[in-house]
């Protein structure tokens, strides 16, 4: 991504058609290119003007509202124009076209992808964890993933975690006035409740984890793969789960050629579940179509948070279930389904072995289906405690179980005989420094690149 500060323009609003489409603009000052694209005319700040968009030639493109945010006041702390006119792909390009050429002069370019968000995190207006809630708040799959996301961009998350961080170095700098005085250093500890004021920092830093490794689920879901013969049900299981036909399901052995991958949500928690082709072993009667499809079921096995092996109650798991179950791999649990109990007289239920969970329910008769939904959130580590979540990032999660570690380090130094007061004080500020890289304070530029880079144009 440039660093360069020059004037930025792009098209804010999703491809595509749509009522509306929006032109963004941002520049330290962008007087010059108001004037241009409307001689003669004033925008009134932070109101909307109907104004008429024209080509250098004075040909109509379009008519719409432009909106005028000068600097600091503005999305992203610099001069803002938006025009807003019709959301068509092709009259957005020369609107888009139009402020490019009218900005030639002041070098105003096409923005990079997140770049009015960067400047929006550069001149203050959000801390990086907001700017990230931005993008998870657009990218949300469920309502309680863009709840989270908006209680971490209203600054919640960024608020714990500064309390932390405050009472972090605190503490840090008690410490470090005590290591001038190394007479006092025995009864330093005593004295100042370091370790009381240390357990309370990291009790508080697990309360925030939680809450962070409850939302991180609400924006990455859980990788659900469906395994197991041809025809035991699979298709069908999906279906129940997801509550509409996005599987073909036919009694023909080896319908499901190709992965079906569904998107569905159970308490907000987005599943991506895929449908297999069904696993056998290869032998000369299968053609090469299905070939490439038993290839790629093992792919999709080897990314999954969790395996679904499906299997006929009424037959019994079949040396081909053997051997699927032995290339399992070992740290991905398995929930072992047994379908159809509407014919083999099961009730549904669940029964956990030393090697699985097992499940009996019927797919087509949608029995036992909640039994399933249910081990899925268990699986997924989803606890309903009613407490807000903050929609945070695998990034965000590191960050905090490093500050963690430092934290216990300090804790362990604290509490040996000759109390290495340093070593504990290092310790704080290296947890201090994790804390610090959630909200930006201490982030490196290549990573700023990095999180920003994965936004889109116009953002
Ligand atoms: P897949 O090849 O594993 O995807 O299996 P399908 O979902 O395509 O199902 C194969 C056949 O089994 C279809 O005829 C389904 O209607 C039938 N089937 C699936 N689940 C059940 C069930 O719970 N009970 C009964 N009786 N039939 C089922
Ligand atoms: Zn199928």
């Amino acid at each position: 991504m440039k660093l360069d500060t020059s004037p930025i323009a792009a098209i804010a609003t999703a491809s595509g058609r749509g009522g509306i489409g929006v032109v963004r603009a941002s520049g330290k000052e962008l007087g010059a290119l108001i004037a241009a694209l409307f001689p003669g005319a004033t925008l009134a700040p932070r109101h909307a003007t109907y104004i008429p968009f024209k080509a250098a030639n004075g040909d109509i493109i379009d008519e719409g509202l432009a909106l005028y945010f000068p600097g600091p006041h503005s999305y992203t702390g610099e001069d803002v124009l938006e025009l807003q006119g019709h959301g068509g792909p092709i009259v957005l390009q020369m609107l888009l076209g139009r402020v490019l050429e009218a900005g030639i002069s002041m070098d105003l370019r096409l923005a990079e992808p997140g770049e009015f968000t960067r400047r929006a995190f550069l001149n203050d207006k959000l801390d990086l964890a907001q700017a990230e809630a931005v993008a998870d708040l657009i990218d949300a799959s469920t309502e309680a993933a863009a709840k989270s996301a908006s209680q971490s961009l209203s600054g919640a998350f960024s608020q714990v975690v500064h309390t932390l961080v405050d009472q972090t170095t605190n503490l840090r700098m008690l410490v470090e006035a005590t290591l001038d005085f190394p007479e006092e250093e025995i009864d330093f500890l005593e004295k100042s409740n370091a370790r009381g004021q240390l357990a309370g920092i990291i009790t508080a830093l697990e309360h925030v984890f939680r809450q962070a490794a409850q939302g991180a689920l609400l924006r990455e879901g859980l990788n659900v793969v469906l395994v197991g013969q041809p025809n035991v049900g699979k298709s069908s299981l999906l279906n129940a789960l997801a509550g509409a036909d996005v599987a073909i399901v036919t009694p023909i052995a080896g319908t499901t050629r190709d992965k079906v991958s569904e998107t569905i949500q159970i308490e907000g928690i987005p599943l991506n579940i895929i449908d297999t082709a069904g696993i056998r072993a290869i032998s000369d009667e299968i053609d090469v179509v299905e070939r490439i499809g038993i290839e790629r079921t093992w792919g999709e096995v080897g990314k999954a948070d969790v395996i679904l092996h499906l299997l006929d109650a009424n037959l019994g798991p079949s040396a081909a279930d053997e051997a699927i179950v032995a290339a399992f791999p070992a740290n991905v649990p398995v929930v072992r389904i047994w379908n159809k109990i509407d014919l083999s007289g099961h009730k549904p239920s669940k029964d956990e072995s030393t090697d699985a969970v097992h499940l009996y329910l019927s797919a087509h008769e949608k029995l036992g289906i909640d039994l399933l939904r249910a081990e899925l959130l268990r699986i997924a580590g989803w606890q309903q405690t009613g407490e807000s979540l903050f929609l945070a990032r695998e990034r965000h999660l590191i960050a905090l179980r490093a500050a963690s570690d430092h934290l216990e380090l300090a804790r362990q130094h604290a509490m040996q005989d000759d109390q290495s007061l340093d070593l504990f004080a290092e310790e704080l500020r290296l947890a201090q420094d994790q804390l610090s890289s959630i909200t930006g304070q201490f982030t490196p530029d290549d990573l700023l690149g990095v999180i920003f880079g994965r936004f889109c144009i116009g953002k």
